[in-house]
């Protein structure tokens, strides 16, 4: 087990919702929760999740589906216009095969700037609590805006 594995585990999501400080909660609804991705490519980095624990698409109710893409494209608006976002890449990975580290069901937003191709295929470092936060409440006013 690497650090970034044990990073994730216990399921890390699930960790978060209950309450533990190991990660930033952007927003949440009945169905979803959007938190700071703690290893961000890029700043806003975000992820949605559903609440219930999904390991990956493969077991992904479809009553699920609606909300957590609607949600991704609130964020996607949201991060654009707080973060200046040139675009917005929408990113999920399904075993560890295709580079899955939290095994609870997630859908990458991700900010993009011109010319930050080499920063996307990097592996990221670990973000700060307090970076963290700041994102979080950037991004929790952003989302609020773009709400209608
Ligand atoms: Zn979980």
């Amino acid at each position: 087990m690497d650090d970034k594995t044990s990073f994730w585990e216990p399921c890390w999501a699930c960790r978060v919702m209950a309450g533990e400080p190991v990660g930033c909660v952007v927003i949440e609804t009945e169905q979803v929760l959007v938190l700071i991705n703690p290893f961000a490519l890029t700043p806003g980095h975000a992820l949605v999740v559903p609440r219930s624990h999904v390991e990956n698409l493969y077991e992904l109710p479809d009553e699920l589906a609606a909300p957590i893409l609607s949600t991704a494209a609130r964020v996607a608006r949201a991060v654009k216009r707080e973060f200046a976002a040139d675009g917005v890449t929408l990113r999920q990975n399904n075993e560890a095969s295709s580079d899955q580290h939290l095994f609870h069901f997630h859908l990458h937003v991700i900010p993009r700037f011109s010319g930050d191709t080499e920063q996307f295929g990097a592996s990221p470092q670990l973000a700060g609590r307090a970076e963290q936060e700041a994102w979080a409440s950037r991004l929790r006013l952003a989302i609020e805006a773009v709400r209608s």
